[in-house]
This record gives C-alpha cells, sequence and structure tokens, in this order.
C-alpha cells in the first residue's frame, strides 16, 4: 500500500500499514526535531517564567538553562553521529526503485528544481541539443536507469540511437 512519511512527505510503500515513516532515517529525523521542539518550548516556558513573569529566581533559572543547553547539544551530537546506516539500505534501495518507476510522474508534477535534480540524475555528463536533429543527445545515462528503461521499454530515447546505451554490460544478476 501507498503511504506519506510523516517526516518527509514522501510516498513510500509499505508492506505494514503502521509503517509511519518511509525509512529508519526518517524516524530517527523524526525523533530528533520531535525532541528539539519540546526542548524549545521547554525553554521559551523557562524564559517566560523568569525574564517576563518574574516568577523565578536567577539561580533555578540558570539551572534549568545549563541542564536544557546540555540536552540540545547531546541531541545535536546525536544527529551528527547517526548519518545513513548500513541498516536501511534496504530502504534507501527500495526508495530509489521507487523513484525510478514514477520518473514520469515526478517530472511531470515537479517544478524547476525538481526537473533539474532530475536531469541531473538520469544524464550525469549532461544534454546537448542537436540542432540538425532536433534531438537531445548525451553521452551517458545514469546506470541503472538506463537498465530500468532497458527492461521496461519506457524511454523514447531507445530508438533515437542511443541503443548503444542500453546494451547489458553485465546480465549476471539477471535470471
Ligand atoms: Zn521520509
Amino acid at each position: 500500500m501507498e503511504s506519506n512519511c510523516i517526516h518527509c512527505g514522501e510516498y513510500f510503500t509499505a508492506i505494514r500499514s503502521s509503517k509511519k515513516y518511509c525509512s529508519d532515517n526518517c524516524k530517527q529525523m523524526a525523533y530528533f526535531k520531535r525532541n528539539g521542539l519540546e526542548l524549545t518550548k521547554d525553554i521559551e516556558t523557562l524564559e517566560e517564567k523568569h525574564f517576563i513573569k518574574e516568577e523565578m529566581p536567577k539561580e533555578t533559572y540558570e539551572r534549568f538553562r545549563v541542564k536544557y543547553a546540555k540536552e540540545f547539544d547531546k541531541i545535536r551530537k546525536e544527529m551528527a553521529t547517526c548519518g545513513i546506516s548500513i541498516s536501511n539500505l534496504k530502504e534507501m534501495i527500495n526508495e530509489a526503485v521507487i523513484l525510478c518507476l514514477n520518473l514520469r510522474q515526478l517530472w511531470e508534477d515537479g517544478g524547476i528544481a525538481m526537473k533539474e535534480g532530475l536531469q541531473n540524475l538520469i544524464f550525469p555528463s549532461g544534454l546537448v541539443y542537436d540542432k540538425k536533429n532536433g534531438a537531445f543527445r548525451t553521452s551517458e545515462i545514469n546506470f541503472i536507469i538506463a537498465q530500468i528503461a532497458r527492461h521496461t521499454g519506457d524511454l523514447a530515447l531507445i530508438k533515437k540511437g542511443l541503443s548503444s546505451l542500453f546494451e547489458p554490460k553485465s546480465l549476471s544478476a539477471e535470471s
């Protein structure tokens, strides 16, 4: 089933309907964000109590302020070290496959930034417009995209003299 990641908003294929995040990475980031937001609120309340309402003596305020600053630091350090681990490699590949399967839709719905991103991803060495033939040419197509296109026959490019790019470099993974 299709679902939206509640952190990044991306569509992903959920095996279980209870799955809320597209990846472990998003789950982790959402956790950090939640903790960070709670902490920000706590700090605001603290400052309000001390500076605005003047309900809190300076020593108490200072003690809490140091405590919250340390918690903030801890979250920042955890965020810096977590990164993308091998454990969610499978999910990353899953995401990449979904992206490849929805290229046309992404291109049609996406803005300039999305189109530029996709263009760079699919044609890593850029596109050249061939005036004489009225066609775009490139010397390179992303290997994975080329393999998918070769299998699905989805790209009209195959007929445009780029078929050599779709020649299998390795068929060892095929059944
Ligand atoms: Zn996500």
